[in-house]
């Protein structure tokens, strides 16, 4: 009955072969329970305990176990995510569930963010011997990272911490990540009222008063950026993108609804929950010559915060040693905020390139392979082999 776990690539070509888009928009949205179960029964030949979470329907984590004798919140837990984003039908110039291996790279969605990271924990685990297991060794695999979070906020939901130190195998080209910014997406709707275009006052203009709400989120911007700067990044300062904007219909009727959509980027130590609060004034000062106009905010999901862990940790002392790579900070987000809230050491450290994801011919540089099976063997005989006595000061 069981599949037997085959060696890499195979595990990335299995794994890479099963579709597990997941979106927002419920019309591409997937199930990911094959890739769930898939890692599970392999994990299972490699002697790991299981346990399958249903976050949703047809969407769950799986957190799989292996030794230290069950002590719960203890040990290093290798975690990703199971789904994909969506992808341009028409665009690839392989098969985006292929797996087709072709100069030193290996092509499928997902092969890069970030299914590669199962398949190189499953080949770093295999060379340990399983009662050499001091400590747990978690495989945690999430639903839902690119559309809602739901799977790593399900954990924090439910209180589940899964270990003591966390790596999150999102590709940073082999880096070491401590840091990254929060995403905040909302939206913003102005609500007049429709009227004859050739008398001003039979309604209420939204546009207009649009207009002054995106002049007033632009100042909000620069005075943002001018008090928050972190050198870290290569952006190093928060953003604010005004992403779409549509209102009214014809040209001879006053626009009685305007809508926005915005995303902001804070740096660590802005919190999203002040930002929400900050915006929400500042849209009242925009519309506060306009009482006919209604302003509504609300955001498009609850967001993500941004990351951050100490330079001095275990954790990114580990992985900047196994990696030889001094450890930074990326722009984009990933579930590490929420781990990092459950208490867990935690790090961002991967195979393949940002460049390459979500986007036609994603693909993992072979080449990435090896060293990264190196740090995870490093890590795992750190965290869950070696004897507690001789480190963890
Ligand atoms: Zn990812």
């Amino acid at each position: 009955m069981s599949e037997k776990t085959p060696a890499f690539p195979g595990l990335l070509r299995a794994l890479i072969a099963r579709p597990s888009v997941s979106s927002c928009d419920p019309s591409l949205d997937l199930s990911n329970l094959d890739v769930i179960h898939l890692l599970a029964e392999w994990l299972e030949n490699l002697g790991f305990s299981i346990a399958i979470h249903k976050v949703a329907a047809g969407k769950a984590n799986l957190l799989a176990r292996l030794g230290g004798g069950g002590t719960a919140g203890e040990g290093l837990v290798l975690s990703g995510h199971t789904d994909t984003v969506p992808f341009d039908e028409g665009q690839w110039s392989c098969d985006p569930f292929g797996g087709i291996e072709r100069d030193g790279r290996l092509y499928g969605l997902g092969s890069c963010d970030m299914k590669a990271f199962f398949a190189l924990a499953i080949e770093a685990v295999r060379s340990f011997d399983a009662k050499s297991i001091r400590r747990p060794l978690t495989i945690l695999a999430t639903a839902d990272e690119e559309s809602t979070m739901a799977g790593a906020k399900y954990l924090v939901a439910h209180d589940l911490k899964p270990g003591r130190y966390a790596i999150i195998g999102e590709p940073t080209g082999l880096k070491p990540i401590r840091m990254h910014k929060g995403v905040m997406m909302e939206s913003i709707r102005v609500l007049g009222h429709a009227g004859h275009s050739s008398d001003p006052s039979l309604g209420a203009n939204a546009i207009e008063g649009m207009g002054r709400i995106l002049n007033e989120l632009l100042a909000w911007r620069t005075e943002l950026q001018a008090k928050h700067r972190n050198p870290m990044f290569k952006i190093d300062v928060p953003t604010l993108n005004l992403g779409a904007i549509r209102g009214g219909d014809n040209p001879n009727r006053i626009c009685g609804h305007c809508e926005m959509l915005i995303d902001i980027r804070p740096l660590p130590g802005m919190d999203l929950f002040e930002l929400r609060q900050a915006m929400g004034e500042r849209l009242a000062v925009a519309l506060a010559d306009y009482p006919k106009l209604r302003v509504e905010a609300h955001p498009l999901h609850d967001g993500v915060p941004a990351f951050e862990s100490p330079a001095d940790s275990a954790m990114v002392r580990a992985c900047e040693a196994f990696s030889g790579v001094e450890s930074g900070a990326v722009a984009f987000g990933t579930e590490a905020p929420f781990l990092s809230s459950l208490g867990l050491d935690t790090i961002v450290l991967g195979a393949g390139n940002i460049e390459q994801a979500h986007q036609p011919d994603e693909y993992l540089p072979m080449e990435h392979i090896t060293p990264m099976v190196n740090i995870l063997k490093g890590l795992i005989g750190r965290f869950c082999v070696e004897d507690t006595g001789k480190r963890h000061g």
